[in-house]
């Protein structure tokens, strides 16, 4: 059995139910924060996109005031603006596998 927990993300406050052994390994990515799939997403694009400029805290700062722009707003709203930030990232430039960084599968 695995055990899951509730959590809720530190950008935009959605929750999501996962197992500890997940919540534990995106928390070590990110700080001590456990971030939704799409804000984990939004963080690690910027880090390995500026992986010299950018550490993850300094990712994940941006992001969360990016986040508490829209925190008076519905959450689709959030997640809206996000996609296009994306969007607007990948045109034009290839991104470098973020997989690879985060090395998620790898544990
Ligand atoms: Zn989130």
């Amino acid at each position: 059995m695995m055990d899951v927990e509730s959590v809720m993300c530190e950008c935009c406050g959605l929750r999501e139910d996962c197992t500890q052994h997940y919540i534990s390994k995106v928390k070590a990515n990110f700080a001590g924060k456990w971030l939704c799939g799409l804000c984990s997403e939004v963080v690690s694009d910027e880090v390995s996109r500026d992986r010299k400029l950018m550490t993850v805290e300094e990712a994940l700062n941006a992001h969360l005031s990016f986040c508490d722009k829209f925190k008076a707003n519905p959450a689709e709203l959030v997640a809206e603006g996000m996609r296009q930030m994306l969007r607007r990232r990948s045109s034009g430039e290839l991104l470098p596998a973020k997989s690879k960084m985060f090395g998620r599968s790898k544990f």
